[in-house]
């Protein structure tokens, strides 16, 4: 276990355009603001959605597909810098008409609508890969030792 205390920062309100990606349009906001760390929530629906399971044996995502209208029940996630780039690490909850739902790691949906509670975080967080135990591009110690 890591962490580092962090100081609140400026805080958003987004509202999603039709048509566009979801999670692009949150890096779109943390590259257009000079966010270098926070910590968002967010609901709405999407048109479709492409989430990824990782495989925990095999070290892999594993893309699955859905081409059906969702509610966004709920959105989770964070930004930090992964190979330079601001990214947007969200994990959803999709709800059918009947209740029924499929939730994961995002990888890309249409917004239908949304809105999104972002806080901004002082400081900057970046992600290393971590090829010993996970495989997976982790929180760097740097970034959580100040
Ligand atoms: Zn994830």
């Amino acid at each position: 276990m890591q962490y580092r205390q962090f100081q609140g920062g400026r805080e958003y309100l987004l509202r999603l355009e039709n048509g566009r990606d979801w999670r692009g349009q949150i890096e779109e906001l943390a590259d257009e603001e000079e966010i270098d760390a926070a910590w968002f929530n967010g609901m709405g629906a999407s048109k479709d959605a492409t989430l990824w399971f990782y495989d925990q044996d095999t070290k892999e995502y594993l893309p699955v597909e859905f081409d059906e209208p969702f509610e966004v029940a709920m959105a989770v996630g964070n930004i930090s810098f992964l190979d330079g780039e601001r990214f947007a690490h969200t994990h959803v909850l999709l709800t059918r008409e009947d209740g029924s739902t499929v939730g994961g790691h995002l990888d890309s949906a249409t917004a239908f609508a949304g809105e999104v509670y972002l806080r901004e975080l002082e400081g900057r967080v970046e992600r290393e890969h971590d090829p010993e135990v996970t495989d997976l591009d982790l929180w760097s110690d740097d970034s959580l030792s100040r």
